[in-house]
């Protein structure tokens, strides 16, 4: 089979993880791999080329290491969004609601400047209550969000359509 590998080959799904019924989609494995990898990051870039980009957030945690890499990629800025307590300096929060209770997400209040271009990232849109946590963040500092992308889109947990009314440009490489 000569066929290439593509992104969504490269991702592997463990049963019963983090809990019995859940099948959860490992990028590890794509991480782990030099071709898978760079085709990976390339594809999240690929709508990107020739517009202006300022600063690259990653949400927490595999948000970080795709993040890194475009940041990188692009030769600006890199911006973590983490869970609370996690951040040593002022920060702003935003609370947002999961299947059960709540979760609040936190970036330093200086990381962006009001008028910044800014592309979110990060490994796997569910619902999309956490990028728009981001979002709420992003905004909240006056930061322009160019696009929203990710390796995986679940389609039937709303996510996208959710980003997308509220105005986001949303990129995924696979479902
Ligand atoms: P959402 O807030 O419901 O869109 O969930 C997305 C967040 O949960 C992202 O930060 C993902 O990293 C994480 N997540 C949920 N399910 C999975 C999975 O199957 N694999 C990897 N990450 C997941």
């Amino acid at each position: 089979d000569n066929r290439k590998k593509t992104v969504k080959d490269y991702i592997r799904t463990i049963v019963d993880f983090p809990h019995e019924g859940i099948m959860f989609r490992d990028v590890t494995t794509l991480f782990a791999d030099a071709r898978g990898f760079r085709i990976c990051i390339d594809q999240l870039l690929h709508p990107y080329a020739g517009e202006r980009i300022d600063k690259v957030v990653g949400l927490e945690a595999r948000g970080f290491i795709i993040g890194g890499a475009i940041a990188h990629q692009l030769s600006v800025g890199f911006v973590p969004i983490r869970k609370k307590g996690k951040l040593p300096g002022a920060t702003l929060t935003q609370a947002y609601t999961l299947e059960y209770g709540e979760a609040v997400m936190e970036v330093h209040d200086d990381a962006i400047q009001p008028g910044e271009k800014v592309l979110v990232v990060d490994d796997l849109l569910a619902t999309g209550g956490t990028c728009e946590a981001g979002i709420r963040l992003i905004e909240r500092m006056g930061g322009d969000i160019v696009g929203c992308a990710f390796i995986i889109d679940l389609p039937d947990l709303g996510g996208r359509r959710k980003l997308e009314a509220l105005g986001m440009d949303v990129h995924v490489l696979c479902e």
